[in-house]
């Protein structure tokens, strides 16, 4: 499942690659993901210029001058750059084609992602858009800022931390990589963290998320549909060793969602 890190690189290329250039055609070949008219989006950027390319928390938005195509990849939605001809992945849903042939495609296996258009800046139709908090990366967003928002969330910690209300862009698997880095236990109740723990988790969020943006830019590359994880310290690494103390990593999975944390350095 993309998130921040991955997204954030994702962006990265497409405006660099596709910022400024006009789109020539589109063409939807798996309506099921538009929340959106076919003929709405089709107008709306056909012969049009994208402006620039954009993210917040695990969305991503591209601006025209008619309006915002919002992409909420989910579970398993993933972008590519190809060329026109270039054989089609599995369940490739739109491609936009711009001039020398260069397309933007969008597929998804699992048809879990959503796309939407959306006109005057009026977000609030996207579910999940409207109540975001802070993205994860926001520079504006202070130790002060971060302690006083974290107070109106209960319950375990990892389900604050993914909590795209508390904070837009963390996911399953970074929220993992980010508690492994404080020293928290995943299972740790919020209402429990000391004012030092409360710290550390602040400091890990932007550590962690910002090397991965590093780690993905020379790994992934313009290669952007491939999901790069093999540098994750903990996650999904259950029965092998803490990369830290050599303890056996412990994995659970409340919530069908898979959880790895080390029960010595985290407490
Ligand atoms: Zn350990």
């Amino acid at each position: 499942m993309p998130e921040l890190p991955d997204l954030e690189q994702i962006k990265e290329v497409l405006n660099r690659r596709l910022g400024g250039k006009g789109v020539e055609r589109v063409e939807v070949l798996r309506p099921l993901v538009l929340r959106c008219l076919q003929e709405q989006l089709l107008s709306g950027i056909e012969g049009n210029l994208l402006q620039s390319v954009k993210r917040r928390g695990k969305f991503i938005l591209f601006s025209f001058e008619t309006g915002t195509l919002v992409f909420h990849p989910m579970l398993s939605g993933r972008f590519q750059l190809a060329q026109r001809g270039e054989r089609l992945k599995y369940r490739t849903c739109l491609r936009l084609g711009f001039a020398g042939g260069q397309e933007l495609r969008y597929f998804d296996p699992r048809f879990m992602g959503r796309i939407y258009w959306v006109q005057d800046d009026d977000f609030s139709g996207i579910p999940q858009y409207p109540a975001l908090g802070p993205d994860a990366l926001d520079q504006s967003l202070s130790l002060e800022l971060f302690k006083a928002n974290l107070r109106h969330f209960r319950g375990m910690i990892k389900n604050v931390l993914t909590n795209q209300r508390f904070l837009a862009g963390i996911g399953n698997a970074y929220a993992d990589e980010i508690l492994f880095t404080a020293r928290i236990s995943p299972l740790r109740k919020r209402s429990t963290l000391s004012l030092e723990e409360i710290k550390s988790l602040y400091q890990a969020i932007g550590s962690v998320l910002t090397e991965a943006i590093e780690i993905l830019k020379e790994k992934v590359g313009e290669k952007i549909e491939v999901e790069e994880r093999g540098f994750f310290r903990v996650h999904r690494g259950g029965g092998g060793p803490c990369p830290v103390c050599g303890t056996i990593l412990t994995e659970v999975s409340p919530n069908r969602q898979i959880t790895t944390f080390c029960r010595h350095c985290q407490r």
